[in-house]
């Protein structure tokens, strides 16, 4: 009885002792240490392959300011790009309203006030202003302003454009907005929603000019209109 019972003790301790050590060789040591061998390895793959993507010779500080000022720059640029059409229709809109307020008040009070000869030298005067703001503002707008030819190898050129892989002759720079590189850029004018280049650059200038003069000629032609409204409107104060 009692030899019966230490066999049946040493056989269940020996049991025991095989789970434990088949326990420990399963789990403990070997996977684990396959596991994280793995896991480096993942681990540097990934970093390789990452290493291998990014990886440019010419890459510095300042490619990597471009990359993170990218979205920015591109949300500017989409911006000034739909504003541009706003601020055209604005243009239009504002140089209309004051052709329309002449053309109903102004010019009837000059015509009932001064002399003939006078007169005819405001019609004159303003309807060539007119037409010179309107001949420039459009040529200005629709004109191109003038890009580096595509296919010809022998341009003379100072730098090559980095966005259009081109070369840039003198005095070329790429505008952002437009997407293309402009001979002789001046800037590009959300008011004309085109580049200032070469090719439209006095049309551009002309306008201003004829502008600033259509400013000041209707600045003068109604000063006494404006005082007697403006005196009216104080007098009721
Ligand atoms: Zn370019
Ligand atoms: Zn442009």
């Amino acid at each position: 009885m009692g030899s019966a019972w230490r066999w049946q003790l040493s056989r269940s301790m020996r049991l025991v002792l095989r789970w434990c050590r088949q326990q420990r060789g399963g789990r403990g040591g070997g996977s684990r240490t396959q596991i994280s061998s793995r896991l480096l390895e993942l681990w540097s793959y990934s970093k390789l392959l990452l290493h291998s993507l990014c990886y440019n010779s010419l890459a510095d500080s300042d490619t990597l300011l471009d990359c993170v000022f990218e979205p920015i720059i591109w949300i500017v640029d989409s911006l000034t790009r739909w504003f541009g059409v706003a601020f055209v229709c604005l243009v239009v809109l504002l140089t209309s309203s004051v052709v329309i307020i002449v053309y109903l008040f102004v010019i009837p009070t000059i015509i009932s006030t001064y002399p003939v000869h006078w007169a005819a030298w405001h019609l004159s005067c303003g309807h060539w202003l007119l037409l010179m703001i309107t001949f420039h503002y459009y040529k200005a707008t629709t004109t191109s302003p003038g890009h580096p030819p595509k296919n010809k190898l022998n341009t003379p050129s100072v730098s090559i454009c980095k966005k259009c892989v081109t070369p840039k002759p003198p005095r070329t720079h790429h505008c952002s907005i437009c997407n293309v590189c402009v001979l002789k850029m001046d800037h590009h004018c959300p008011w004309l929603n085109n580049c200032v280049g070469h090719f439209n650059h006095r049309y551009f200038f002309s306008f201003c000019l004829y502008m600033t003069l259509g400013c000041i000629y209707c600045s003068i032609s109604s000063w006494e209109m404006f005082l007697e409204a403006y005196n009216a409107v104080e007098d009721l104060c």
